[in-house]
């Protein structure tokens, strides 16, 4: 007899949480300000519901703007406006009378620096993320260890569940927000250079992790690592802003597209490390 395993495991059934599986999100004609400057221009990008899209380019262009943008943290900023919409799954995160907090419960965002919360148990940090969304499960053993094991984390902490987050390594520590993150299950995870204050064994695991997540979630990445956007995306975004320019998007298409046959020569001269 044959067994056979399922790609990805069986959700713990959530009351409150988002609607299961991964959505499609779009961007159509996305432009920002802080106070009176205008820092991103008509960002208009489709990012395939189950597959991981990378955007890429110099500092300052807008990519994080962009990224707080596609699940309502923009808006937190005081001197922050935008024009333009969001859709997910076609319907516009901006629409009036749709909650900020709704949002991110479906369209989690992972930083640059790993931020559990350090006192706090490895155990709590992971359902610390339904608490604040008052998201409830009934079976939180099953679904930290199940968070877990999506974050690639769970044989390491499987036997120190109490022990404080911030007691765990870097790199652990950036795996434990990730398994926060999907623990309310989202259909989006956004990732803000997730590896950039890690060392090269960290930054490999999370990559690991991020191509299996790619496959359940939705993932938009930004990442100023050439090769890390080439071994985990399929899509591409190469965001550029001349000076005293807002930020656009070059050129967007597969990963082996943009790196391979780009369009623009701005693009190749970025891929290929010319600035
Ligand atoms: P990137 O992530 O591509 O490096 P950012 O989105 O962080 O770019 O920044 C885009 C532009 O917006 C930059 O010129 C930056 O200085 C400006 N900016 C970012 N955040 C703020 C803010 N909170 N207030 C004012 N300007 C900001
Ligand atoms: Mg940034």
């Amino acid at each position: 007899t044959t067994v056979s395993i399922p790609d990805s495991p069986p959700a713990v059934r959530l009351t409150g949480g988002p609607p299961p599986g991964a959505a499609e999100l779009e961007s159509r004609g996305v432009a920002a300000w802080f106070g009176d400057r205008l820092v991103l221009e008509d960002v208009s990008l489709r990012m395939p519901a189950r597959e991981v899209t990378a955007l890429i380019g110099p500092s300052g262009c807008g990519k994080s703007t962009f990224l707080r943008i596609l699940n309502r943290m923009h808006e937190l900023v005081p001197s922050a406006s935008l024009a333009g919409e969001v859709l997910l799954d076609g319907t516009d995160i901006y629409a009036d009378g749709t909650r900020a907090q709704h949002v991110r419960l479906r369209i989690g965002m992972v930083f640059q620096k790993p931020n559990p919360f350090p006192a706090m148990s490895i155990r709590d940090n992971v359902l610390a993320g339904l608490k604040l969304a008052g998201v409830k499960c009934d079976d939180k053993a099953a679904l930290v260890e199940q968070s877990l094991q999506r974050a690639g984390l769970w044989r390491e902490v499987r036997d120190r569940l109490n022990a404080p987050g911030g007691a765990l390594s870097g790199g652990q520590q950036q795996r434990l927000c990730i398994a926060r993150s999907l623990a309310v299950q989202p259909n989006v995870l956004l990732m803000d250079e997730p590896c950039s204050a890690l060392d090269p064994t960290s930054t490999r695991r999370i990559e690991q992790t991020i191509a299996e997540i790619g496959h359940e979630v939705t993932v938009v990445i930004v990442t100023h690592n050439m090769q890390q956007a080439q071994r985990v995306s399929d899509h591409c975004a190469f965001f550029l802003a001349a000076e005293n320019e807002p930020g656009r998007v070059v050129e967007h298409g597969p990963t082996a597209k943009i790196f391979g046959s780009p369009e623009d020569e701005r693009t190749h001269d970025y891929v290929t490390g010319r600035f």
